[in-house]
């Protein structure tokens, strides 16, 4: 739910009888009681007849306006309950026109169009909320006409390729102090763009364009000067319909600014991505991963962990849209192996599972499922023996290690051995290349332990920043 995926779960409950009494039932909870305070709705189902229309009910909720997780509840009783498959079918409904269109208001088009107008510096931010519109060729459309940069948010990578001359991804720090008119697309204003305000944004001042289909979702964190609320793709192209022959290009020096800060970071990043060093570091084992998915576009990547995360999100370009599922919104470990296998049976893609070590322990068991039903993962764990770094010392004492470090040298390759998939150790890029490439072609379960320098690493979340006596590093 707050990542606005529309998700339904069904579960059996325990006999309400017993749960609301409180007698002691197996599993008693009250999960429908949890669930409301979680998902976007919860509904039970009492008798058998009902069961359509609670299905019908939990679809709308899930994909209907900002989309999100639904909880549909059948308790013990329902399992027993009997009726003639015709009544059955009958009670059955289709659910018709489930994600209506919203359509702008020609006052809040005309509003933003103005703001973009007037604007020296604008920038277009997409969110995931973008990617999940498959409003692609409106957002192509009306970007590659604006002229305007762009900056994809983490999952929405690929909605224009990471390449396009358009993309402000390499020159993101620029992009988000200079820019004095931000038209966000299907982003929220949260955490992950710094609520929209302090030194991330610079000091000069900025007007806010949202496209978003959740009215109240506006004025979350600073003022939205033009609130453009429906579904991206009507949105989209009512914008799109007012770039015409009048429509100004953004002013030269801001596309130049963007342009040549991001060649110069480009440039700057480029050796460290062709380091051979053994062991590798996370840009020379990225550097690897980079150049596979630049030959397999159509390849889904699923990543999660702290450098990992931090350091594959901005250096692995992606080419086509919905082809990039991290941590989210919440940054969440342990969505990883859930996400390659569900991407996996659902488009029969490739799946390259990018892990950092630790975040693979969250859910590292999940090999067992993708060798059952033999599915096109590929797991690189980038195995640097710890949370951040494998080199931590224990600064209690004592003969424990760090709270921080796992066990050195962990073979995680041996674990997708042991279930029958392929299991590679990689010390260098060569090798973490070839075993990768072996594995989309092979199409075979595989795990690739990616050995990573255990001094390779920072902190990530700045924890340490919000100590006022600690060092300034
Ligand atoms: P990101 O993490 O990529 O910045 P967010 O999850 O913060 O993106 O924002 C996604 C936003 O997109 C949410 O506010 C959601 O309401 C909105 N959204 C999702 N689907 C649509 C849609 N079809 N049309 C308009 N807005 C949408």
């Amino acid at each position: 739910t707050t990542n606005c995926f529309p998700m339904i779960l069904i579960s059996g409950s325990s006999e309400r009888e017993i749960v609301d009494l409180q007698q002691g039932d197996y599993e008693e909870m009250d999960q429908l009681a949890v669930a409301k305070t979680m998902c976007k709705a919860a509904y039970r189902v009492l008798h058998a007849q009902d069961i359509g229309i609670g299905l019908a009910r939990a679809i709308r909720s899930a994909v209907s306006g900002r989309p999100g997780g639904v909880y549909l509840d059948l308790p013990a009783k329902l399992f027993g309950q009997v009726m003639g498959a015709e009544a059955g079918a009958k009670s059955l409904l289709k659910v018709i026109d489930a994600a209506p269109a919203q359509i702008p208001s020609p006052a809040a088009v005309d509003r933003a169009i103005d703001l973009l107008k007037g604007a020296k510096k604008p920038l277009i931010i997409l969110g995931k909320g973008a990617a999940y519109a498959q409003a692609d060729e409106e957002i192509r459309a009306f970007v590659e006409n604006s002229g305007i940069p762009f900056l994809p948010m983490s999952m929405a990578k690929g909605l224009l390729p990471d390449t396009h001359p358009q993309s402000a991804g390499a020159a993101r720090s620029t992009a988000l102090k200079d820019a004095d008119v931000v038209l966000l697309v299907g982003a929220r204003l949260n955490w992950l763009l710094s609520h929209g305000k302090g030194k991330t944004w610079g000091d000069k001042p900025k007007q806010f364009i949202q496209v978003d289909i959740e009215p109240r979702e506006m004025d979350s964190n600073v003022e939205i000067k033009a609130p453009l609320v429906g579904d991206i793709g009507s949105v989209i192209a009512a914008l799109n319909a007012r770039i015409d022959g009048s429509w100004q290009a953004p002013p030269a020096e801001w596309v130049e600014t963007i342009r040549s800060k991001k060649e110069a970071n480009i440039a700057k990043m480029a050796p460290k991505l062709l380091k051979n060093s053994v062991p590798m570091d996370f840009h020379s084992a990225l550097g690897a991963l980079k150049n596979v998915i630049k030959e397999r576009p159509d390849a889904i990547l699923v990543n999660e962990g702290a450098n990992t995360l931090d350091l594959a999100r901005g250096i692995i370009d992606m080419y086509q849209p919905r082809k990039r599922l991290d941590v989210g919104t919440w940054g969440v470990m342990g969505i990883g192996m859930g996400f390659a296998v569900a991407a996996a049976v659902e488009s029969g893609q490739p799946v390259i599972a990018v892990e950092g070590d630790s975040a693979f322990g969250f859910s590292g068991m999940e090999v067992e499922t993708i060798c059952r039903y033999n599915l096109p993962v590929c797991i690189v764990i980038l195995n640097n023996n710890g949370v951040y770094r494998g080199d931590e010392k224990n600064l209690a004492g004592g003969t424990d290690p760090s709270p921080m470090v796992f066990v050195k040298g962990a073979r995680y390759d041996r674990m997708m051995e042991a279930f029958g998939g392929v299991g590679v150790q990689a010390s260098t890029p060569a090798q973490l290349r070839a075993a990768m490439e072996e594995a989309i072609r092979s199409r075979r379960p595989t795990l690739v332990n990616a050995i990573i320098d255990e001094g390779a690493g920072t902190e990530s979340g700045r924890i340490t920043a919000l100590n006022p006596t600690a060092k300034k590093k």
